[in-house]
């Protein structure tokens, strides 16, 4: 049984991440979507929100699960048995910091592999913050989040 943890701030879920999730969810017998739990990051969204947005916009994806954690990826990941890292990879812009983050993880548990997915070129351009700053001026985000993220943007 192959288990991957596909992590990520998800402030909120676009539907970039939900592409990769479900692409994701077509390789591993289960993937696991964990919110990280970062009380430094600026989150817009309460850990709650997010988790709550991503199960709504994930329930009807076989073989995903949503959860969250704090301290190293490594650690949750051994502990959790989840023997991939999943992560996405939009512009040149996003590699440096994947790197360096794919090489530090392996150095900590080699038995871990960091797994990349080609963003999709409609979502290439997609991010968490442009969606809330698109959502701030009340500009429209329905093509670019899912159904219930919208709303609740439009909300806040
Ligand atoms: P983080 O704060 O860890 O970067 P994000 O929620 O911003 O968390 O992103 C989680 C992962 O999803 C990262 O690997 C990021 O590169 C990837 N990702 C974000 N947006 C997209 C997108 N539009 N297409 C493909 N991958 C994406």
């Amino acid at each position: 049984m192959k288990k991957a943890v596909y992590p990520g701030s998800f402030d909120p879920i676009t539907n970039g991440h939900l592409d990769i999730i479900k692409r994701a969810a077509e390789i591993f017998d289960e993937v696991c979507v964990a919110v990280i739990s970062n009380p430094d990051k600026n989150a817009y969204f309460s850990l709650e929100e997010r988790l709550q947005m991503l199960k709504e916009a994930a329930k009807d994806i076989k073989r995903v699960k949503v959860d969250y954690f704090d301290g190293l990826l490594v650690d949750y990941a051994k502990q959790k048995g989840f023997e991939s890292i999943i992560r996405g990879l939009r512009a040149v812009s996003d590699f440096d910091y994947e790197f360096q983050m794919a090489l530090t993880n392996r150095q900590m548990n080699p038995k871990i592999e960091t797994v990349f997915l080609m963003t999709d070129y409609k979502y290439s351009y997609l991010s968490s913050s442009i969606v809330k700053q698109i959502a701030h001026f009340g500009g429209d985000v329905h093509k670019l989040v899912p159904r219930n993220v919208a709303r609740r943007l439009k909300k806040s």
